[in-house]
């Protein structure tokens, strides 16, 4: 077999061109360098070593001996405002805004990032004063940006609403899932107030920026029902299925709650028992559990936890099939399956919790909005076991 000898050459001219290049950046960079102070050197191998704290002392001997270096005094602001001395931070943003010679683009930079310490340091009235002065310019949408974190903060729907718009307009990426939650917030405001007139234009609204907003759906369906509309809340909440069926875990007990009202319990546990064939998650089948148990009896509540064990085995339905074989054994079986039953306690010491697929933030309860990383719409509508306490 004959070899193509002539790619080995490729190899040391190669290796030739990234010498020289190497050399030629060492150059360039070693006569930048000369006209920077030691101590800059002296911050940075703070800085590369974990001392912030040293290294912020170098960093405001540079910018003692040379108070042109604007850079060096935003790197300095940034690392006050990370490490939480919000104080500093504005200070070093604030001398940077009083310069007369500071030039009109690094004085959007200042205020932006002034703006931003503001905000760290929960000013909030005075971030959004700081931010509102930057309508136009580089970092105009990085203000609106902030502004709608502040609103939202502030629970100000509306202003979060006119904000996401705003940005929009300005060659944001779509904000209609934000903006159908905004919507969904006013009108849960306005359900608690007892305006369902309000409420329902509210939900009209967010369903027209995001017909796939479950939630709006859902609240339709409590807004029906508070006013004593039990079919058109079922009709709502049955809807649910084919918008989203992740999210019937949400509706199952209303439910289930309402065909009882309407004295039609039977017709209730019929349609959650589909729904548990069809979409086994536990959530659902812990409704279905009870309600079937109190209406047709242990055995069938058991066989329905037997059939969703065996297409999705999890710890959580084990412990529901040793009750509910422990409530007819005898002793000594009755005694051994609750030893089975402690011991799958404690394996599972934290309960299924809600969990955020952004940051991974757990939660008892259910959020539209992630209290850990503030984004919507973010936790699955399931609760997932933790695997184990000890791993
Ligand atoms: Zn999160």
């Amino acid at each position: 077999m004959d070899l193509d000898f002539w790619w080995l050459l490729v190899i040391p001219v190669a290796f030739a061109l990234g010498w020289m290049a190497a050399r030629y950046d060492l150059k360039a960079l070693l006569s930048e360098s000369a006209n920077l102070p030691r101590s800059y050197f002296r911050g940075l191998n703070f800085l590369l070593n974990e001392q912030p704290d040293k290294a912020i002392d170098a960093f405001i001997e540079v910018a003692k001996l040379d108070p042109e270096t604007v850079e060096l005094h935003f790197a300095l602001g940034n690392l006050f405002r990370r490490r939480g001395e919000t104080d500093r931070a504005i200070r070093v943003h604030q001398n940077l805004l009083s310069r007369a010679d500071l030039p009109a683009s690094e004085r959007d930079h200042a205020l932006y990032e002034l703006g931003q310490d503001f905000l760290k340091a929960g000013l909030l009235d005075r971030a959004e004063e700081t931010f509102r002065a930057l309508e136009a310019g580089d970092y105009a949408l990085g203000a609106q940006r902030a502004l709608l974190t502040i609103y939202e903060i502030e629970k100000d729907w509306n202003r979060s609403i006119d904000t996401a718009r705003k940005l929009e307009t300005m060659g944001a990426a779509s904000l209609d899932l934000e903006i159908a939650q905004f919507h969904c917030e006013l009108a849960q405001e306005a359900l608690q107030q007892k305006k369902p007139d309000e409420a329902r234009r509210q939900l009209d609204l967010a369903l027209k920026a995001n017909a796939q907003n479950v939630r709006a759906t859902i609240l339709t369906g409590d807004v029906e029902a508070a006013a004593g509309h039990h079919e058109a809340a079922l009709a709502q909440w049955r809807r649910v299925e084919e918008q989203n069926a992740s999210y019937l875990p949400l509706v199952a007990e209303k439910v289930m709650k309402t065909y009882e009202a309407l004295g039609r319990a039977e017709e209730g546990v019929q349609l959650l028992t589909t729904w548990v064939d069809r979409y086994p998650t536990n959530d659902v089948l812990d409704v279905a559990y009870r309600y079937v148990e109190n209406l047709r009896g242990l055995d069938a509540a058991h066989a329905l936890a037997r059939a969703q064990m065996q297409k999705s085995p999890n710890l959580a339905g084990m412990m529901r099939l040793l009750e509910a074989q422990q409530a007819t054994a005898e002793e000594p079986r009755k005694s051994e399956l609750e030893l089975m039953r402690t011991l799958i306690r404690q394996r599972t010491k934290n309960l299924p919790r809600y969990t955020c697929q952004n940051c991974g933030f757990r939660a008892r309860l259910f959020y539209w909005q992630c209290p850990g990383c503030s984004g919507w719409e973010t936790y699955a509508p399931r609760r997932v076991e933790p695997i184990t306490a000890s791993s």
